[in-house]
């Protein structure tokens, strides 16, 4: 497979990452007659993102899962870019919550860091880049964005990562207090399945 155009007869996709609040998000975005795999059912371990941009680091994941599993392989890369820390934390998203993945250590990181420049919250963005690959080495990339700004104190239980900072141009609530089938139609992740939607058969 090498174009688009066969993920009209798709019957199987690996979803490339081990983040299950991003794998459920892109599950909820395709179709559900399509069979969906995780790394671990191949028994594929992390590649290291070792890219420059979302797009780099979402075309590794795909490849390397697409190579491997001999799928079609689609990926996310994403993160928080936060307008008076010069973006960051960007492509280091999940890196700034450590190795246990603990988000509470990353919200409070952005917190002391705007503090630090006198700033109490801050316009802010998703990105996500959502990369699908086939096993012949071909591969695709979609960019997604949402605005809005990061909120002090963190509120909400749902989503994941930064969700409960979040507060996108428009709403009052934070990504973490939406329902997620509200969050699911404006969130970054969204924003890029929406551009490549059309190749897929919903019914
Ligand atoms: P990576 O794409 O696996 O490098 O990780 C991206 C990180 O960005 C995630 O671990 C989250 O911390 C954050 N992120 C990406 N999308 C979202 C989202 O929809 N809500 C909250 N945090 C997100």
């Amino acid at each position: 497979m090498r174009s688009l155009l066969e993920l009209k007869n798709l019957k199987a996709i690996l979803i490339a990452t081990n983040n299950p609040g991003k794998l459920k998000e892109i599950r909820e975005l395709l179709p559900k007659k399509i069979k969906v795999y995780k790394p671990q059912d191949f028994n594929i371990n992390e590649p290291k993102e070792n890219g420059k941009t979302f797009k780099d680091n979402a075309k590794i994941k795909s490849l390397y899962c697409a190579k491997r599993s001999k799928i079609v392989s689609i990926s996310d890369d994403s993160g928080l870019e936060v307008k008076y820390l010069d973006n960051q934390p960007g492509i280091y998203s999940a890196r700034w919550a450590g190795k246990k993945k603990d988000f509470s250590i990353a919200i409070e990181k952005i917190k002391k860091k705007l503090l630090s420049k006198n700033k109490q919250s801050s316009p802010a963005n998703f990105t996500c880049c959502i990369s699908i690959a086939f096993p012949s080495g071909k591969s695709f990339e979609f960019l997604g964005k949402v605005f809005g700004k990061v909120s002090f104190p963190p509120r909400g239980q749902k989503g994941f990562g930064y969700d409960p900072i979040f507060i996108s141009t428009g709403k009052t609530k934070t990504f973490a207090e939406l329902k997620p089938s509200i969050k699911n139609k404006i969130s970054h992740r969204y924003q890029a399945f929406k551009k490549i939607k059309k190749y897929f058969k919903f019914n």
